[in-house]
């Protein structure tokens, strides 16, 4: 049997493991979609690659003049690139965050608005989320009963390490849920924008990443009233400050909720 206290510094040193430093410089991977010969959703005159890159330009300037963020880009250029070589830039760099540009078509002119994407595999709702979250936080300490009160050094270091994957796991689900919120209420709070849905889907970027991630579909170049606001600059640059402004929104979340962590 173990102490309580012991019980809650190893957590303490679980959470550490994962808990960014506040004030840290916060770095995020912008990935444009497609590029070179995958030219994306092509309506019109609108290729989706050359567009999406346009706003991760952008938006990389904003982020670039702010000491608090580093940034890498998937693609600084018109240029094919695999998905899976995207998600290696994100480990290679150990980013904090990754974020993907895209823009949606559909058949349906009337299909509109901005859709926010994170990783599936979880409950749709918040409270289910949360109720997610308790309950590996039980399994945890039942685990951390069983692993240090008896079995070899091992199964120890495997619990251990299973531990630290659920967590992480759970981290990834609702830091990216978070950002999601982040970038709605951004989008909520403006009323001239585009109507904004948080979304689930099996994307591969957004699934093979081992960081918090979001894919962003920009809007619909389908869609005639949105595909002629996506096409200017200032419509452009609105996009990029509304996604800086809420990295900046969930950057400020995430050094509260560490800063409350480490205390
Ligand atoms: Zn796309």
């Amino acid at each position: 049997m173990i102490s309580l206290k012991t019980k809650q510094s190893f957590c303490a040193l679980l959470l550490s493991m994962w808990a960014t430093p506040a004030f840290a410089s916060f770095h995020i991977v912008i990935d444009p979609g497609h590029g070179g010969v995958d030219k994306g959703a092509v309506y019109n005159s609108i290729r989706e690659a050359e567009l999406v890159l346009t706003v991760a330009q952008k938006l990389q300037t904003l982020l670039s003049k702010d000491p608090n963020f580093l940034v890498t880009m998937t693609r600084e250029k018109d240029r094919a690139i695999s998905l899976p070589e995207r998600v290696k830039t994100a480990e290679k760099a150990n980013a904090d965050l990754y974020v993907s540009l895209h823009a949606n078509a559909a058949l349906d002119q009337r299909a509109r608005g901005v859709e926010f994407f994170f990783q599936n595999n979880m409950p749709s709702d918040e409270d289910s989320l949360f109720l997610a979250n308790q309950e590996s936080q039980a399994i945890m300490n039942a685990r951390d009963l069983h692993t240090i009160s008896g079995g070899d050094e091992l199964s120890k270091k495997g619990d251990i390490a299973a531990i630290v994957e659920d967590l992480r796991r759970q981290n990834r689900m609702f830091s990216s849920l978070r950002l999601t919120k982040a970038l709605t209420t951004i989008w909520e709070n403006d009323e001239n924008a585009m109507q904004a849905t948080i979304k689930q889907a099996p994307f591969y970027v957004i699934s093979k990443t081992s960081m918090p991630a979001v894919l962003i579909e920009i809007g619909f170049i389908s869609n005639p009233r949105e595909a002629k606001r996506l096409q200017q600059k200032d419509y452009q640059k609105d996009l990029a400050e509304k996604i800086y402004n809420a990295l900046v929104s969930y950057k400020e979340k995430m050094d509260n909720s560490s800063a409350k962590n480490l205390n």
